[in-house]
């Protein structure tokens, strides 16, 4: 007997045959006589849905109406699931956010949750073993009391924070996927399933492009420790014994990973676009002229280079923003073209962003290095390098993106056998 979080996102939610195979992932668990929280996405291309009609009503809507709006698609999900499962015998009620309450900060459409309170559920797991559905993605704002939503994917976060609060064994998060891979398995069919990742690299993997989850859940998990489950919605819940380890990838602290390997996962996005600011003069103060108005533009700039002008004299700049944000870029340069004193601007947006994650990398030398010179083996040139402690991104031009994540996943055995 255990106490669990179980989560299902939208696609395991699409319709009602699906809520229905939901429901019989929850009776077995059940059945097997564990404590059932169940968290649900509003149904596949609801929120979308949801999100578009607040754009055509106004474009520059409040966010507290927004939050109103995108709420509802999780009211759905949670009373039909509810509902289904009483059909089939099990005790069940559905809670939306404001109801436990899941508290927040006013941060509406991406607030943070602050306190769950998780008494009522837990009282009522002790008194008549009933099944907890709540509505992922929603919570309250501590003082003003308004409906708040955490973020595009915030389900995720709804589960752990969740399963922090009422102490769960572990927080299962059912996907389209059975796990977490080395890196795509579109791209390199020789991608592995991982039994077990840490926190630390789940982070990188999932802020780095890989979509599994939302990378607050993840961090939320390593404040309160609490083990995530990244296993399949598909799989038939008759095929599935309860005694048996289930089978997917666990989210765990690092010092629950036996063999750590150096890397253990290659993340890529396409959604990186370049911009080079071209011989400004070399002195101090130059690039604040150009990342503040960014910042205050509230555009997030990832990769910095700096090097020597052409003309040996000046020197340029090279940085990378999101895809979605490089014309508001282009524009706050171009506006601040006197304070910088720039002569020149180079753009690309067919560049991809190529990231090696390992906690091994830590104790590890030369990790970067060997990458390098796969790379240049097979003719791949890296416009801009970033390291940190467990990762490092090169920057490359999107047509070599398939070759170089190939190129770099077998290079450090991530091949399956
Ligand atoms: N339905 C919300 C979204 O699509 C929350 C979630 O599914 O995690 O972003
Ligand atoms: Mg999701």
């Amino acid at each position: 007997m255990a106490r669990l979080v179980m989560k299902f996102g939208g696609t395991s939610v699409a319709d009602l045959d699906r809520i229905r195979n939901v429901a019989r992932h929850v009776k077995r668990e059940w059945d097997a006589g564990n404590d059932v929280a169940v968290i649900v996405s509003a149904m596949a291309g609801t929120t979308n849905q949801l999100v578009e009609w607040c754009r055509q009503a106004a474009v520059l809507h409040d966010t507290r109406e927004y939050d109103a709006v995108v709420a509802t698609g999780e009211q759905i999900t949670a009373g039909l699931l509810a509902m289904v499962l009483e059909g089939m015998g099990v005790e069940a009620r559905s809670w939306q956010g404001w109801q436990l309450p899941i508290l927040t900060d006013n941060a509406h459409a991406s607030a943070r949750i602050l306190d769950v309170n998780g008494a009522e559920l837990i009282k009522r797991f002790k008194e008549r073993k009933q099944v907890a559905v709540i509505a992922g993605f929603q919570g309250l704002h501590k003082d003003t009391g308004r409906i708040t939503t955490l973020g595009r994917g915030g389900s995720d976060t709804s589960a752990v924070a969740i399963a922090a609060a009422i102490k769960a064994e572990r927080c299962d998060i059912y996907t389209d996927v059975d796990g977490v891979y080395s890196t795509d398995p579109r791209v390199v069919p020789q991608a592995r399933r991982m039994d077990k990742i840490a926190y630390e690299e789940m982070m990188e993997l999932a802020s780095l492009g890989a979509k599994v989850m939302q990378v607050r859940s993840v961090e939320l998990g390593m404040a309160h420790n609490v083990p995530i489950l990244v296993r399949s919605s598909f799989v038939k819940p008759e095929d599935i014994d309860p005694k048996k380890p289930p089978s997917g990838t666990l989210i765990c602290d690092e010092s629950e990973i036996m063999e750590q390997q150096t890397v253990t996962g290659i993340a890529f996005s396409r959604d990186e676009a370049q911009i080079s600011v071209r011989e400004v003069a070399d002195k101090p103060g130059v690039a604040a002229a150009i990342f503040i108005p960014l910042a205050e533009a509230n555009i997030n700039v990832d990769m910095i280079v700096q090097n020597v002008s052409a003309d040996g004299k000046t020197t340029d700049l090279t940085f990378t923003v999101p895809a979605a944000d490089y014309q508001r870029a282009l524009d706050v340069i171009v506006n601040a073209k006197k304070a910088i004193g720039y002569k020149r601007l180079d753009s690309a947006t067919d560049v991809a962003k190529i990231s090696v994650i390992g906690i091994g990398m830590r104790s590890h030398a030369g990790v970067a290095a060997s990458a390098f010179k796969a790379l240049a083996g097979r003719g791949v040139n890296i416009r801009a390098i970033t390291t940190s402690e467990i990762k490092f991104s090169v920057l490359i031009d999107e047509a070599y993106t398939e070759l170089a994540v190939r190129t770099l996943h077998s290079l450090y055995g991530l091949d399956k056998a």
